[in-house]
């Protein structure tokens, strides 16, 4: 689905737009003039569903040169390795969950505890080469440059993706934060709810035009409004509501 002149959707599940496998999150597709910056993978259960929706948009896989993944969840970082083979792309995570992803570590992303229930009990997250990502860094492509800043709370160390495209400010936020400022905060090992609320402000003060959030809805003007609604519960002293969520 293209969403803007050089954004598209190219993968999404249930709890999105529900065109490719039912549990991938949202994939954003940029094509920067020099080839294409993939966020996000999906979670590789008929990856080629992707590839289907790439090709309908007139790229190949090959044109998708960078990877930069939002955290190490299955649903996100699943499909890494089965990108970077067919199409060599580099791909890039935060710092702090880069390790996991190279080994396939299912203990760290909570995988071993959710096969049989969100995940089918024979998945398998396949283990990929990364290059990580410290708060600040940039990854530029073509005329595009995507600014990593963590995030906290979800995951270990969730990042989101910051950088102007076709004149608009735009924050790709995997599940940092989702529209109207919902988060989804589960109860696993490396959740954190103060720092959340700490980076959540930060990530709040940039300026942000379109959001593009990892499940549900995207939005194409005022995303900043949508961050804000999240620190605005957190200052209250509360948490901000949860993605609506099924499985
Ligand atoms: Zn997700």
């Amino acid at each position: 689905m293209k969403i803007t002149d050089h954004v598209y959707v190219v993968a999404s599940g249930k709890l999105g737009f529900s065109f490719t496998h039912p549990l991938d999150c949202n994939v954003f597709l940029i094509d920067t003039g020099s080839g294409c910056i993939m966020i996000d993978s999906g979670v590789n259960l008929e990856p080629e569903r992707i590839v289907n929706v790439i090709e309908s948009h007139g790229f190949q896989p090959g044109d998708v040169k960078k990877l930069l993944l939002t955290h190490y969840h299955g649903d996100h970082a699943g499909g890494a390795a089965f990108f970077r083979n067919l199409s060599g792309c580099e791909v890039y995570a935060p710092a702090k969950e880069a390790e996991a992803i190279a080994a396939g570590d299912e203990d760290a992303n909570s995988i071993s505890l959710s096969k049989g229930g969100f995940y089918p009990s024979d998945y398998v997250f396949p283990k990929c080469p990364v290059t990580p990502l410290y708060e600040g860094e940039s990854v530029t492509l073509g005329n595009v440059t995507m600014k990593g800043y963590v995030l906290p709370g979800h995951s270990l160390e969730d990042m989101v993706y910051h950088g102007k495209i076709d004149g608009k400010q735009c924050l790709f936020t995997g599940d940092g934060v989702f529209a109207a400022g919902q988060v989804l905060i589960q109860s696993l090992h490396d959740v954190s709810i103060y720092p959340y609320k700490i980076h959540m402000k930060k990530i709040s003060e940039l300026p942000i035009d379109a959001l593009f959030p990892g499940h549900g809805v995207f939005c194409l003007e005022n995303g900043g409004d949508h961050v804000k609604a999240a620190v605005a519960k957190f200052e209250s002293g509360l948490i901000p509501s949860q993605l609506y969520y099924f499985v």
